[in-house]
């Protein structure tokens, strides 16, 4: 189950809305197909299902802009078999830098993130549902 929570800035009016950690159409890789859109992931799923030795790891998460601090809530992508690995990226949508491999997820808490927008202050987060 996954939980929302809303991050905040007390400096400006920066916030939104965040879902993290995995629902139930994340538990297998003919689900994720179900839901997943982008193309070049899609067709990575397709191969990777047929391979009975395949493990994967994929949950929503928070990926932090390491240029410009912007926050992309994305879904993450891990799969492996015994001869390949795929992992999906992502640009930054604000300054088209790579974003990190792995989006966070344990350290999303108050005081932890820088805001965004005004780079003055540290988000607050406030958890308000869980989520599946
Ligand atoms: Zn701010
Ligand atoms: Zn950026």
């Amino acid at each position: 189950m996954g939980v929302a929570c809303k991050l905040s800035c007390g400096h400006c009016s920066y916030h939104q809305n965040v879902f993290l950690g995995i629902g139930f159409r994340y538990i297998d890789l003919d689900s994720i197909l179900e839901w997943y859109e982008e193309e070049e992931g899609r067709q990575r799923i397709k191969e990777f299902r047929g391979d009975q030795k395949t493990t994967f790891h994929c949950y929503d998460g928070l990926y932090v802009c390491p240029e410009c601090n912007y926050l992309l809530n994305h879904v993450y992508l891990h799969m492996q078999s015994e001869t390949k690995s795929y992992t999906n990226r992502y640009i930054c949508p604000r300054c088209n830098t790579k974003m990190p491999t792995e989006p966070l997820l344990e350290e999303i808490k108050s005081g932890v993130l820088d805001c965004p927008d005004c780079k003055q202050e540290k988000l607050v987060v406030a958890f308000y549902m869980d989520w599946d």
